[in-house]
C-alpha cells in the first residue's frame, strides 16, 4: 500500500495537522512539531498530545503514516564541539517529542561541513551525534534525508546516506527518507533513468532502509546542486517518474510526502499520485 500525503501546517497546534492532512485526501502527512526555525519551543501540552493521538485515530493515520521533519537550525555534523552539542540537545528534544506523540520516525537533514573539515569527518560527527541522541531516546527512528548538495550540506551521494548507516550502532532505528528532487538536483538522473538510480540505491543503501520519501518535482536542472522544489509534472522531473514510483512494489507502506511549490493543488496531486498508484479515492 502507497500512503501518500503532503508537509502540513501545524499552525495552531499539532493536533491540527492531521485534520488539514484529512482535508486534503492524504493517507500520509509529515509536520513540524515546533517551530522549525527557532531552538527552542514549549512543551508540548498534555492536550495536544491527548487531540493529536485522537484525531490520528479518527482519520486513519498510523505510526507508519506520519513523517515529522526536524528544526532547519540542527547540524549533526557542526565542525565546533559546541554547537554540534546545542544541535544533539535540539535533536534529542525532538526525538522526545516524537515520542509523546507516539511517533516512530523524525526525517533531518544530515548536516554541512561548512567548509572547516572533510566531508568524512563531518559524516562521523553526524553518526556519533546519531548514537548519543538514539541512546537517550526510545522507539524513534533517525530517518536521515538525502541533499541537494546546496552549500556545504552532506546527504547529496547515496555513500554518505550509506557511510552515516554503517557507523550507527543500532541499525534497527536508522533510516532515511529519498526526495526526489534533492536526488535530481543532486545529479540523479530519475527523469531518463528511474532503474539506474534505484538500482545504485539499493547496491549503495539498500531498500530496507527506505523509511519515507519527498515527492517533488525539481526547478532546478540535473545536478545544479539547488534545492528548489516544483510542482510535479511542471519542473525538471516531469510525471512520468512519478508513475514508475508508485507502481514500484520496493516502495510500499512508507510515508511519501509533498513538499511541492503549491499548496493549493496538493488534493490534486495527491489524487493523481494515487490514481498512478492504482488506489480508488472514496
Ligand atoms: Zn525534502
Ligand atoms: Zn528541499
Amino acid at each position: 500500500m502507497k500512503y501518500i500525503g503532503a508537509h502540513v501546517s501545524a499552525a495552531g497546534g499539532v493536533e491540527n495537522a492531521p485534520l488539514r492532512a484529512h482535508e486534503i485526501g492524504a493517507t500520509a502527512f509529515a509536520l513540524f512539531t515546533k517551530n522549525q526555525r527557532q531552538w527552542t519551543a514549549k512543551p508540548l501540552t498534555e492536550s495536544s498530545i491527548e487531540q493529536f493521538k485522537a484525531n490520528c485515530e479518527l482519520h486513519g493515520y498510523g505510526p507508519e503514516q506520519i513523517l515529522p521533519h526536524d528544526s532547519y537550525l540542527i547540524n549533526l555534523g557542526h565542525p565546533d564541539i559546541d554547537k554540534r552539542q546545542k544541535s544533539l540537545d535540539a535533536f534529542i528534544d525532538e526525538l522526545q517529542r516524537c515520542e509523546q506523540l507516539g511517533i516512530r520516525l523524525l526525517n533531518f537533514h544530515p548536516g554541512s561541513h561548512l567548509r572547516e573539515i572533510s566531508e568524512d569527518l563531518c559524516l562521523d560527527y553526524i553518526a556519533e551525534s546519531i548514537n548519543v541522541a538514539l541512546e537517550q531516546t526510545k522507539g524513534v527512528t533517525a530517518v536521515i534525508e538525502n541533499t541537494a548538495g546546496q552549500g556545504s550540506n552532506l546527504g547529496y551521494k547515496h555513500e554518505h546516506l550509506a557511510h552515516i548507516i554503517d557507523k550507527v550502532e543500532d541499525k534497527t532505528r536508522i533510516g532515511v527518507c529519498l526526495d526526489t528532487c534533492h536526488a535530481y538536483a543532486a545529479g540523479y538522473d530519475l527523469r531518463n533513468d528511474y532503474v539506474g538510480v534505484m538500482a545504485d540505491f539499493e547496491s549503495v543503501v539498500g531498500f530496507e532502509y527506505l523509511k519515507g520519501m519527498h515527492i517533488n518535482d525539481s526547478k532546478a536542472v540535473l545536478g545544479q546542486k539547488l534545492d528548489r522544489h516544483h510542482s510535479l509534472g511542471q519542473g525538471e522531473i516531469g510525471w512520468h517518474p512519478f508513475e514508475l514510483l508508485m507502481s514500484d512494489s520496493r516502495i510500499d507502506g512508507i510515508p511519501m510526502i509533498l513538499e511541492t511549490a503549491d499548496p493549493s493543488i496538493w488534493a490534486e496531486e495527491i489524487q493523481t499520485l494515487k490514481k498512478f498508484a492504482g488506489i480508488e479515492s472514496s
